[in-house]
């Protein structure tokens, strides 16, 4: 009998289309490539002697930030499975608002330690359940080396608000953001009762001149406007403030139409008719006792005549226009005022009481203050000041990371030394921990447990140090029981790193932990990249 003898070109050729072994492994190894080249982006911004990073975006606007979640915000990013690595630090961007880098360069090092074990034969599945046990136990780890905190203990806040702001550009100014966030916090919340802090309730006001230094935390409100109107006051003591939402100008007919007048009477009826309807608005609104009038912004039509604005800066009511809309809340909310909707309802009961309401000059430009609220809700306002539009805009988002660690001591009040300390434990007690595991687990956590160790690395990497020998000597001195021992960024040494005042809330580090592991899980499950013409 004889055989039919297959081509061997054509064997091949059938066997790569229809049963393609290969493939799925190429997509993970390209995932895996595309996510760390992510991580790599930042791996120079962490820690205190961390670099700056100056991004140009396609409008020549330049921004200045050593912050992982604006870096990576910002780039143009084409991979699907780089995208998941951005999005990772915009997830512990909202989760806790620190540690963006952190969560980036962890995710980085766990998919390079996956890769190590795919090439080694390992499943991915297997690989990504045992991450999962994995993130737990460190979890549980953290936990144990927590310190608890209380909301009274200030300075221990003012530590934490510190050394998130330390890696910062603008690092020289922290001796005054972190009171501030420290402040802010407390003022808004009820330490008995919340759990939570609502960070829209801390309304941060740009003003561009003078430097960092002179940003002050406002007890009222602060409204970057001037104040309107030619010869209105613009200072007003004892102050009763109005918010109104409807318009102070001549009104439009719903239809386009044209009313021709043909002699001097009837023009000059119109005049006055316009005079009276605005006299008559104004007078209410002085008759109701109100000396400072907010008006929200209006786009149908003027929100304010020029006729009106002289009308009220006769009867020396100060008028702030262009409230935004979605500022009425708050505003209202500071000030216990109610917003007015129509001119019925502009009664004496709606307005809210304050102290003093100021027009105040600074550098070429004029803002309005309120301050000594009668009924004030919790709120607070800071006023942040910078001498170019780059600071300005980093010191913003460092003190919202500030913000958001007195935030994350609010929700979970426990601390950690910081400094590579909690990576390092972590590191130590996983690998002794992976000696009482037996299959699978017994591997992965002693590679994981190994991973984690890049922070420390490259923290030492950063302050100038030789990573190899700072790394293993933090090891030793963790394995010997030193629970605290850290890297000394100025010093360059390795010591207690709770004595140098480095401490960070736990919810940091735990969530950095989860959501890294969380992400580099789906990254290994993913086998194949489907795209779709639409
Ligand atoms: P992230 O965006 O992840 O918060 P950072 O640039 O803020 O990145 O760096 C945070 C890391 O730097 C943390 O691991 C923290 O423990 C460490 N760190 C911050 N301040 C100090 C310090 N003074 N000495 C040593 N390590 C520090
Ligand atoms: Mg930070």
């Amino acid at each position: 009998m004889s055989k039919i003898q297959v081509p061997k070109m054509h064997n091949k050729r059938s066997k790569s289309e229809f049963n393609d072994k290969e493939k799925p492994a190429q997509i993970r190894g390209s995932n895996i490539v595309a996510a760390k080249a992510i991580a790599d982006v930042v791996r120079t911004s962490l820690g205190p002697r961390g670099m700056d990073k100056m991004i140009q975006d396609s409008k020549g606007e330049v921004t200045i930030t050593n912050d992982g979640a604006t870096i990576l915000k910002q780039m143009k990013v084409l991979h699907p499975a780089a995208k998941m690595l951005v999005e990772l630090s915009q997830a512990q961007d909202c989760e806790a608002g620190d540690g963006t880098t952190t969560v980036v360069i962890l995710a980085g090092a766990m998919l390079e330690a996956a890769q190590r074990m795919l090439n080694k034969g390992f499943h991915p599945a297997s690989i990504s359940d045992s991450l999962g046990h994995f993130a737990t136990k460190a979890v549980e780890i953290l936990e144990t080396i927590s310190i608890p905190v209380d909301l009274s203990d200030k300075t221990s806040l003012l530590k934490s608000a510190n050394t998130s702001l330390s890696s910062k550009v603008v690092h020289e100014h922290s001796g005054m953001l972190a009171p501030m966030a420290v402040d802010a916090v407390l003022k808004i919340v009820d330490p008995n009762k919340d759990t939570n802090v609502d960070l829209k309730d801390i309304r941060i006001i740009k003003k561009l001149g003078e430097t960092v230094e002179d940003s002050q935390l406002v007890d009222g409100i602060v409204f970057t406007q001037k104040t309107q109107g030619f010869g209105g006051p613009n200072k007003v003591e004892k102050t009763k403030v109005g918010l109104i939402q409807f318009c102070i100008s001549p009104p439009k007919t719903d239809m386009d139409n044209q009313v021709l007048i043909r002699d001097y009477t009837a023009m000059d009826r119109v005049l006055r008719e316009e005079r009276q309807y605005i006299l008559n608005i104004t007078k209410k609104i002085k008759a109701a006792g109100c000396n400072v009038l907010l008006i929200q912004k209006s786009i149908l039509r003027d929100a304010v005549s020029d006729l009106a604005l002289h009308l009220l800066a006769k009867q020396k009511i100060m008028v702030v226009k262009d409230i935004e809309r979605e500022d009425i809340e708050f505003v209202c909310k500071t000030l216990g005022c109610r917003p007015i909707a129509s001119l019925d309802h502009f009664v004496a009961e709606s307005l809210g009481s304050a102290d003093l309401a100021e027009e105040i000059q600074a550098g070429n430009s004029k803002f309005v203050k309120i301050t000594g609220v009668q009924n004030p809700g919790r709120t607070v306002s800071i006023l942040l000041r910078g001498s170019n539009k780059q600071v300005l805009e980093e010191a913003d988002r460092s003190l919202h990371d500030a913000l958001c660690v007195i935030r994350c001591l609010v929700k979970k009040r426990f601390l950690i030394p910081g400094g590579g300390a909690p990576e390092a434990e972590l590191s130590v007690k996983l690998t002794q921990h992976a000696q009482t595991l037996g299959g699978m687990d017994a591997y992965t956590f002693r590679a994981f447990a190994q991973a984690l160790e890049v922070i420390p690395s490259i923290l030492a990497e950063n302050a100038g140090l030789s990573s190899i020998s700072t790394v293993t000597e933090l090891r030793n001195r963790h394995a010997n029981g030193e629970t605290h021992a850290g890297i000394n960024v100025r010093k360059g040494t390795i010591s207690n790193i709770i004595e140098e005042n480095v401490l960070q809330p736990l919810l940091v580090s735990t969530s950095a932990v989860t959501l890294a592991a969380e992400c580099v899980r789906s990254i290994l499950k993913i086998d194949d990249i489907v795209n779709v013409i639409r």
